[in-house]
């Protein structure tokens, strides 16, 4: 099996062997190149150490000396070189306590996690596969190195990361291995917010996001998502539902783009549910105000999980209106994406879709009609530049200010007041009118604005 290898990543193994050191590629590279996937990024691991690999090459950044990992910059480009190691004993299923360098190749591909992650490549010594990474390729399997309840006792985030996996190649998870995860899944509570972020989005948005599901049967979300529990105990007693709320998310998030906030939105958009939950007199389920809440509640895990704030402040608005909809006439429409933010479309229709998508045949057609209106008046308001927000309005506090008005609230009431009216009546969107509008005070008395009746409304 020949691998072709990226020139700058040949260059650094030609150079190491040159000074007498081994180099391989390793581990997600070798695998992905075997399975004709574009790789992310090219590991290389070598008998060089972390002090030897700095003095061979002119630019290179101490990324994690201590655990024998330099990365090598070659123009723009940084490739993470790391000393052949041995993870010592584990002291808290998260960290070795120690790591000590070797000679030994075998002894590195031994410490990583599984199979198909424990395989080296270069192009003097072909491929190194002492594990049968190769022939669980072929099988489509994830298999532990060694012992699973020994792997997986020793960091415990590898239980995330069989899953992920399983997940980005559309691979199973082989008996043992999979059959130990249960037992061991409250481990997970030891690990770091940060590294159960990188592994979730992972899965997330990988071409199978439904393996959230074994996520939660292995007993894995229960320690850092329980709320997805709960959603799964939740059913939806209802016209528009065949599914709980757990499995309705799962469909959810296969009708969105593999995108972070779109998946993340979909996992969570119907958090609050079981806690929004009520049960009218002929005993059908209505979750009210499960928007507001699931974007409070969304929030509050998207910290617990360490999610930057542009990914919440993303997730958290859309679920804030993923169910808002408003009547299929332009000054509705314009008011809704005033009101969620000109920044949530076109994701929120994305959004809207896949909830739609999700649920059961009841009214569909309806509803995607309504949905088709929605975006084709939307559309119409962009094209026409229409001003959906204080910053589109054709006046602002300076003008106002120079027209006599005092800085404070009331300028800002006024802006407002302006802007429900350029809502209602585009056209009145100039300094001219909105001038005289303010200096008259006769703003908000416009009249409703008709509704065309080109569309349908409902959903
Ligand atoms: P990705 O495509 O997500 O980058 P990857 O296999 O490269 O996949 P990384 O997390 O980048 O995964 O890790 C690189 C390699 O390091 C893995 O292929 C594996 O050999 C080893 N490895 C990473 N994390 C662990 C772990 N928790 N336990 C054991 N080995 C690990
Ligand atoms: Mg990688």
């Amino acid at each position: 099996m020949a691998i072709q290898l990226p020139g700058k990543v040949k260059c650094i193994i030609d150079t190491l062997e040159e000074a007498g050191f081994e180099a391989y590629a390793v581990g997600g590279c070798v695998r992905d190149s075997m399975l004709g996937r574009k790789p992310e990024d090219w590991d290389i691991t070598t008998s060089a150490s972390p002090w030897q690999v700095k003095e061979l090459f002119p630019v290179t950044v101490d990324t994690g000396i201590k655990h024998g990992t330099v990365t090598v910059l070659i123009g723009h480009e940084g490739f993470e070189v790391t000393t052949y190691r041995i993870d010592g004993e584990y002291e808290d299923k998260r960290h070795p306590k120690e790591v000590l360098f070797t000679s030994d190749l075998l002894e590195d591909l031994k410490r990583r996690d599984f199979t198909i992650n424990a395989m080296a490549y270069n192009d003097k010594k072909g491929l190194v596969d002492a594990f049968g990474g190769a022939r669980d390729l072929e099988d489509k399997n994830i298999r532990c190195v060694g012992d699973p309840v020994e792997r997986f006792t020793e960091d415990a985030l590898r239980l995330m990361r069989a899953v992920r996996f399983s997940a980005q190649l559309g691979f199973s998870i082989e008996g043992r291995t999979k059959e130990v995860i249960p037992a061991l899944a409250g481990n997970l509570a030891d690990i770091s917010a940060e590294r159960i972020q990188t592994e979730l989005v992972k899965l997330l948005v990988s071409g199978h996001p439904e393996e959230l599901r074994t996520l939660y049967e292995t007993g894995m979300t229960k320690v850092f998502l329980p709320e997805f529990d709960g959603m799964m105990a939740t059913p939806q007693n209802n016209l528009h539902h065949c599914y709980n709320v757990g499995d309705h998310t799962i469909a959810a998030l296969g009708y969105v783009r593999p995108d972070k906030v779109l998946r993340l939105t979909m996992l969570l958009h119907d958090v609050a549910k079981p806690v929004c939950k009520s049960v009218d007199g002929e005993g059908i389920y209505h979750f009210y105000g499960h928007p507001e809440r699931g974007a409070q509640m969304a929030r509050e895990i998207l910290q617990r999980l360490k999610f930057d704030n542009n990914t919440i402040g993303k997730v958290t608005a859309l679920i804030r209106w993923h169910d808002h909809r408003p009547k299929l006439e332009e000054a509705s429409v314009r008011r809704a994406v005033h009101q969620a933010g000109p920044e949530q479309y076109p994701a929120l229709f994305e959004v809207k879709y896949a909830d739609t998508m999700a649920k059961n045949q009841y009214k569909r057609e309806e509803k995607l009609a309504y949905l088709a209106g929605y975006k084709k008046i939307y559309q119409e308001i962009l094209e026409q530049k229409q001003c959906l927000g204080l910053k589109d309005l054709a006046v602002n506090g300076k003008d106002l200010i120079q027209l006599g008005m005092e800085q404070g609230k009331g300028l800002g009431d006024t802006l407002d007041r302006l802007l429900s009216h350029v809502l209602e009546l585009p056209e009145d969107n100039t300094r001219e009118v909105l001038l005289r509008l303010a200096l008259a005070g006769e703003t908000g008395t416009a009249p409703k604005q008709q509704g065309t009746g080109r569309y349908y409304s409902g959903g």
